[in-house]
């Protein structure tokens, strides 16, 4: 298409979307996210949903300690910006949006793990979020914006559940194969939680990590001091339903593959360790906790014809898509 004529048709295009898209932003209180409505808390009665709605106001956990309240779908669309690439086929955004919005609803509705009963924006923790305005300041453009918006706005209201409760909807970037048994993790049992193979995911970056240790390294590490060779420190691994480490003896102290995952900072629990010129190797396969929803995994269905549906189905299955209005 001759460019003139490209840059009209996305002239009539935003001019279609870009107005629904700032009324739902708002023009708020000019302070550190002007472009959000920024309410003061208020009770936690707030994050009930009244049955038969499908907007509801949760109150987010910044990263300044500042609790505000936020209306969902407008945090939705920033836990997708942040979470995962634009670029990824529409849906993954879709499946993305809906698992984003029930990890938040869980979070919010238990009020255990903030006060106030909010979501926090520390990837570590909860989710990340980013404004759209934030993000297209150095991440990406108002197409990438106004694609995971529509991903959201197709997605509005949806939330997976399991026997009519919030499911508990973890998710990560990678799994390098297949995904983890909830159990393995975090050592409780969820039904729909379980190890399942998560193929198309080879060409994603984080599919296959190599990183080396010296010896005085990985002694250090752990907070050990070790001797003689470290081809003796490797000892028998024993492995989880999802191929990672359950544990592993390293020089005569048994470690689960959670905490040696912490302790030596890998990508996953998926790993091989080998002793070469000295150093230690060590392998892992994907990317993050490897329970639930595989980004990339989610992203190969997609791209091979797959629907929201789905990959849901695929990453949790025997839970359903209900809509928020209609739980209990
Ligand atoms: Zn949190």
């Amino acid at each position: 298409m001759d460019k003139q004529w490209q840059q009209i048709l996305a002239a009539f295009i935003l001019g279609l979307i870009l107005p629904g898209l700032t009324a739902r932003l708002g023009r708020g209180a000019a302070d550190s996210m002007p472009q959000l409505q920024i309410q003061p808390p208020e009770t936690s009665e707030q994050a009930t949903v009244p049955e038969g709605t499908e907007s509801c106001q949760i109150p987010v956990l910044r990263m300044d300690g500042e609790v505000i309240s936020m209306e969902l779908d407008t945090y939705v669309v920033g836990v997708v910006l942040a979470e995962m690439p634009a670029s990824f086929a529409p849906e993954a955004l879709k499946a993305q949006a809906v698992v984003a919005r029930t990890y938040a609803m869980k979070r919010v509705t238990e009020g255990i793990r903030h006060p106030q009963g909010a979501v926090c924006t520390d990837p570590g923790c909860c989710q990340a979020y980013i404004s759209p305005e934030d993000y297209r300041k150095d991440r990406g453009t108002l197409a990438d914006v106004l694609k995971i918006t529509a991903a959201v706005e197709a997605t509005a209201g949806q939330v997976l559940t399991y026997h009519g409760e919030l499911a508990e909807a973890t998710y990560f970037s990678c799994s390098g194969g297949k995904t983890e048994d909830a159990v393995a993790v975090w050592g409780t049992d969820i039904p729909y939680l379980q190890a399942v193979d998560s193929p198309g995911e080879e060409q994603a970056l984080p599919y296959s990590k190599t990183v080396s240790f010296t010896p005085s390294e990985f002694a250090c590490a752990l907070g050990r001091e070790l001797s003689g060779h470290p081809k003796d420190w490797l000892g028998v691994v024993t492995y989880t339903e999802g191929g990672g480490v359950a544990t592993m003896v390293v020089a005569g102290v048994s470690y689960t593959g959670v905490r040696l995952r912490q302790l030596l900072r890998l990508n996953s629990t998926a790993f091989t360790m080998s002793v070469s010129d000295g150093s230690i190797l060590i392998t892992t396969m994907g990317k993050g906790h490897r329970v639930g929803m595989s980004q990339y995994g989610a992203d190969a269905m997609a791209v091979t014809g797959s629907t929201c549906q789905e990959i849901l189905a695929h990453y949790y299955p025997g839970t359903k898509i209900d809509k928020i209005g209609a739980i209990g």
